[in-house]
């Protein structure tokens, strides 16, 4: 049947129609023609501070004459590796493009049922509730306790039948925050014992960067049977642009993941890169020490400057501008100015904090020093 007025037949679904898109940190280029500048730094976005690991770039160079090929179908050269990486079986890993798309698939294949909901806190890596609402599953949000520590007697109380997923990130985005591991394993023993069916989806970004060892329950056996563990290439293996994470997940549940994942999501390039990655233990171990040393650094000063720095354990820090000084926009907009881009958590409700990614040292000195001169100027 012909359109009339020519609106066209399609639209989209009232989930699409009333979505907030996810809104990811500004781009180098965007701020150097805005602003007109020659040098921008952008430690917006928690990449990796030195770059990309050597082998892995070596590899995505090998590797282009391939690109014709399709990738062989289950990665299974790369899932042997992290499987290997881990100690747990090639069956129990699942890889996808980004940890992004495989919280989508995790959403999709388990709480896309009409009744199911998830539960994630708030604020909270905001990736979970907008594929939970694009997926048409509902949402239960707990806040975050005032000091951004995590109330897991509220998330149980909160757990009810139709709870599919729970989401939690550890450490935690944006804040830095990192539970002792004992606490989610007594909370993962707490909702079996409930019988409560729901899996606990514990998203690792950022479990490379920190200070204590022993934070992560995916370095303990036996694995927990009712948790979901994530990890990405994005952040401490600096393969954020070729997109790779995966999943480590009982067997069964790997399975029904695989089943409707795209054939293909990680390319040949990624794999590769991944592989490579993996065995760059030298990028990997000054990866840790740049962040850790600058994390240290940047705390140290935000303090002295009177900003009110939340304890990370990530490679970045949520921070407050000093009282009575400029609001936490006024500091992003002048900063901006300055070519420095950090992150305004704007989109995580939280309009008074900011987070800054921990650069290289030159980049910590050159955002410190742009921060003392924004703090200390007359004009404010
Ligand atoms: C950066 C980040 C990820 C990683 O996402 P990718 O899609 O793998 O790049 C996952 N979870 C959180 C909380 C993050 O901040």
């Amino acid at each position: 049947m012909p359109c009339k007025n020519n609106i066209s037949a399609a639209s989209p679904s009232k989930a699409v129609r009333e979505l907030s898109p996810y809104i990811p940190g500004l781009s180098i280029t965007e701020i150097r023609d805005k602003y007109n500048l020659q040098n921008v730094i952008k430690m917006a976005s928690n990449e990796n501070p030195l770059g990309v690991s050597p082998l892995a770039r070596d590899a995505i160079e090998q590797n282009a004459a391939f690109a014709f090929r399709y990738p062989q179908s289950g990665n299974p050269s790369l899932v042997k590796a992290i499987a290997k990486k881990h100690g747990v079986n090639p069956a129990q890993v699942v890889v996808g493009n980004g940890s992004d798309e495989l919280i989508d698939l995790l959403i999709r294949v388990f709480a896309s049922e009409k009744d199911s909901n998830l539960v994630c806190f708030e604020p909270c890596f905001s990736i979970y509730p907008i594929q939970a609402k694009i997926n048409g599953t509902k949402l239960k949000r707990i806040p975050l306790n005032a000091d951004f520590s995590f109330d897991f007697e509220k998330l149980l109380e909160t757990v009810d039948k139709n709870t599919s997923l729970i989401f939690i990130t550890t450490p935690d985005n944006p804040s830095g925050y990192c539970p002792p591991a004992d606490s989610v394993r007594d909370f993962l023993e707490r909702l079996h014992k409930k019988a409560l069916g729901a899996l606990v989806v514990i998203d690792e970004a950022y479990m490379d960067f920190t200070d204590e060892a022993n934070l992560s329950l995916l370095n303990k056996t036996p694995l927990p049977k009712n948790a979901v563990f994530s990890r990405t290439f994005s952040k401490s293996y600096g393969l954020a642009g070729v997109r790779l994470g995966y999943l480590i997940l009982p067997e069964d549940l790997a399975d029904w993941l695989w089943r409707t994942r795209l054939p293909f999501s990680v390319n040949i390039l990624a794999e590769q890169a991944g592989i490579a990655a993996l065995e760059d233990v030298l990028f990997y171990t000054e990866t840790l020490r740049t962040v850790k040393e600058g994390r240290k650094f940047l705390q140290g000063e935000l303090k002295k400057l009177g900003c009110q720095v939340y304890p990370s354990h990530a490679n970045f820090l949520m921070f407050r501008p000093p009282e009575g000084a400029l609001s936490a926009a006024e500091l992003h907009e002048k900063l901006l100015q300055a070519g420095i881009i950090i992150r305004k958590l704007t989109s995580y409700n939280l309009p008074g904090y900011l987070r800054v990614s921990v650069g290289n040292e030159s980049e910590n000195r050159q955002f410190i020093k742009a921060m003392k001169k924004i703090l200390t100027s007359p004009a404010q």
